[in-house]
């Protein structure tokens, strides 16, 4: 299980926008993007936002669009193709398709419900076997959930300082309205598949589909 290790605020400076990859940071005066808000790079501040000027390309956007989600769920590229693929056989519009089973990811969920500060610490809750899910031990960040999926905190985990301290914390962070939390208890399940207007992260779901498409 392959994982990104660079530097996290180059991403969003690349995208030219803030992605909030880091949670709580990404509020304060310290983020990268509030500091230096133009492509990292020898070329960045001439060459920022190419792909979001009128000169750009229709490739250059669709490329940008793509990477943009890649980098909001945390996803290498031969992932992200399969789940294009997996987009593409299921019915209804490919690129709403794709968004949902992003969001349906096991460590997106987590995230979601608010037990982790970003996607990155919900995946490596996930990879250390700190959840169930139905019952079951499950250590796999793209594994996909259902609607009536059980996630519970795995008992030898909730004497943790982490999950002792959860409750607090996740307490002041929002969960999603699909999803239903019982945060005294360390459970939460997943209600049913988010809708379009309920996944933010200013995604273009159509460039996507269109770079795939070419
Ligand atoms: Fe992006 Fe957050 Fe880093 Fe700011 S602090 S550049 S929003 S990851």
């Amino acid at each position: 299980m392959a994982k990104y290790i660079g530097p996290v605020c180059k991403l969003c400076r690349r995208e030219g926008e803030k992605m909030f990859l880091k949670g709580a940071r990404c509020f304060t005066p310290k983020c990268a993007f509030e500091k230096r808000g133009f492509a990292p790079g020898q070329h960045g501040r001439t060459g920022q936002g190419r792909s979001g000027s009128e000169r750009a390309s229709d490739y250059a956007r669709q490329l940008r669009a793509k990477q943009k989600a890649r980098r909001v769920y945390g996803v290498f590229e031969r992932q992200f193709r399969r789940f294009y693929g997996m987009a593409l056989k299921h019915r209804g519009l490919t690129g709403l398709n794709l968004l949902q089973n992003l969001e349906m990811r096991f460590d997106n969920i987590v995230y979601r419900f608010g037990l982790a500060e970003n996607r990155a610490q919900a995946r490596q809750l996930v990879t250390h076997g700190h959840f169930c899910v139905n019952g079951i031990r499950t250590d796999i960040p793209s594994m996909l959930l259902r609607p009536g999926d059980v996630i519970t905190v795995r008992k030898g985990s909730e004497k943790t300082t982490y999950f002792k301290e959860m409750v607090d914390v996740a307490e002041k962070r929002n969960c999603a309205v699909w999803l239903d939390r019982d945060l005294k208890n360390l459970t939460g399940k997943v209600v049913r598949v988010p809708e379009r207007a309920e996944i933010d992260g200013n995604l273009n779901e159509q460039l996507i589909v269109e770079y795939y498409s070419r």
